[in-house]
């Protein structure tokens, strides 16, 4: 991630050698750190080992060790880079975490405790997945990718699980009883709101009390109709909070600790059956199944998810650009000599593309710059999508670009009941230090014949298929740098790999 953000790099030269303090130049280097620059809990690294692992010349790959457990045994692996930063500025968590309902919410009705107990099979209780009524639990793992320091990745790491479990407290009730539609407001009573008869029942009681029911001129009706929401968008809902509210307390916290730079999150979290997938940056997810060949999502790239906002806001508010950037879209950078010329150019409220004469405005940097991964925001940041940045100025300005990063990840759901797992199918999350390298395909074809060539019975092979993929997107070291498969240069950058087997979500579900 340093290498795209031109501001850091600036910082950077003279922060790489300054140690955990990293090259966060507005807070100071005095404060405290919030937390110790560590490497992953489960590692379980001694100070030692965790200083031998900074190797940038030799590069040691971590991996789990052999009497540690992660949840589904998941596997892991990472190495740190050939030098860009001191530190691995990639951090990752991993946790079983349980939400008990929080104190004082009122409870739903005892007699929706009753119902719950007597359906058929014992349809809306989750006991599998959570013992007590009062609390569900899920699993959590995390990723998290750190630019200009490796403070924010390092706090993200440590607290924004316990975010989830915050914003996942209120739901307690409501997820315990999924035959039932989420109430619209917190404490009614479901009885009126159940799935077939919710809208219904609630428009015919308000029409009741405007007038008779069944009424044949009730013009009103359409402005009491309700969105269904399922159980599912609750839950998207409170990822998304919890990543906003993890990114505020970092923003409040930085006059307080030093918590230099920003980091990309990617976080898995298995609920009820379901897994879902937060991502706000460029680390990725990659679905591999043995049913169906492997699965592979876009590519996440915040820059085309949110391109829209961007320059929305943009319009909206031009002087958070300065006088430096347009928010138009153009095919090209325009050129002083094309002034009084027509050009192909798309504004944010457009889908496709139309020709104007170019002004003296439109050759002002744009927005968002190039393609793929070499866009920019503001010329500076190749995602708009993370948390932390919230001292980062375009180079050499005083234009902030956190307007244009947003707190908010992309969820993606995966239903593990869709498929009757085995063994070998796997999801991998990876920084981009694996996917920069490494193709989908290329990932996918690796851990399928890696897997298939281990002990089914031995926990450790998702390690070491993890152990597998890293080793492939480093490289080994040759003449003048790290070298892959087809002598196609290796990864530079921090690599952090998970392989978690999906068989368990079904053994739990
Ligand atoms: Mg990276």
């Amino acid at each position: 991630m340093l290498t795209r953000v031109k501001s850091a790099v600036a910082n950077f030269m003279g922060g790489i050698m300054a140690g955990s303090s990293g090259s966060d130049h507005s807070n100071g280097s005095d404060l405290p750190m919030k937390f110790p620059y560590v490497r992953p809990e489960f590692l379980g690294l001694s100070q030692d080992e965790i200083e031998c692992s900074a190797d940038h010349i030799a590069r040691p790959i971590l991996i789990l060790k052999e009497t540690k457990r992660l949840p589904w045994s998941t596997g892991y692996a990472e190495v740190i880079n050939a030098g860009k930063s001191t530190h691995n500025e990639d951090q990752a968590s991993c946790e079983v975490m349980f939400v008990k309902k929080k104190a004082g919410v009122q409870s739903t009705p005892s007699k929706s405790s009753k119902r719950r107990s007597s359906l058929p099979n014992g349809e809306g209780l989750q006991l599998r997945d959570s013992p007590e009524v009062d609390g569900i639990s899920f699993q959590y793992w995390a990723l998290f990718d750190g630019h200009a320091g490796a403070g924010a990745a390092v706090v993200a790491s440590k607290l924004l699980h316990h975010h989830i479990t915050d914003q996942l407290q209120d739901l307690v009730d409501i997820l315990n009883n999924s035959a039932v539609l989420p109430p619209t407001c917190l404490g009614e009573d479901p009885e009126t709101t159940s799935t077939n008869s919710r809208t219904l029942t609630r428009a015919a009681s308000l029409r009741g009390a405007a007038g008779a029911p069944g009424s044949p001129s009730t013009p009103q009706t359409r402005f009491f109709t309700e969105k269904k929401i399922p159980h599912e968008c609750l839950i998207i809902g409170a990822l998304e909070n919890a990543f906003k509210e993890m990114d505020l307390q970092i923003e409040r916290e930085r006059s307080t600790y030093n918590i230099s730079g920003g980091c990309t999150s990617l976080v898995v979290v298995y609920l009820q059956g379901k897994i879902y997938v937060a991502n706000a940056g460029d680390s990725r997810e990659l679905q591999i199944l043995n049913v169906s060949g492997y699965n592979s999502c876009s590519l996440h790239n915040g820059l085309n998810c949110s391109h829209t906002i961007k320059m929305q806001l943009a319009f909206l508010q031009p002087h958070l650009l300065g006088n430096e950037f347009t928010h138009l879209e153009f095919p090209r950078r325009v050129q002083r000599k094309e002034l009084g010329k027509m050009m192909l150019y798309r504004d944010f409220n457009m889908t496709g593309w139309a020709y104007k004469t170019i002004e003296e405005d439109d050759l002002k940097f744009p927005l968002i710059y190039g393609e793929g991964k070499k866009a920019r925001v503001m010329a500076t940041i190749g995602v708009t999508r993370g948390l932390g940045d919230h001292d980062l100025k375009v180079h050499d300005s005083n234009i902030y670009i956190k307007p244009f990063l947003s707190s908010v990840p992309e969820v993606r759901v995966y239903d593990l009941q869709q498929y009757e797992h085995s063994a070998d199918d796997v999801l991998v999350l990876a920084t981009d230090g694996l996917w920069d390298v490494l193709l989908n395909e290329e990932v996918s074809e690796a851990v399928t014949n890696f897997l298939a060539c281990c002990d089914p019975d031995d926990p450790h092979r998702y390690t070491l298929a993890a152990q597998d993929l890293v080793m492939r997107a480093r490289g080994v070291l040759k003449d003048r740098g790290w070298r892959i498969s087809n002598d196609r240069l290796g990864s530079g950058d921090d690599i952090s790999v998970y392989v978690i087997p999906l068989i368990h979500g079904n053994k739990q579900s």
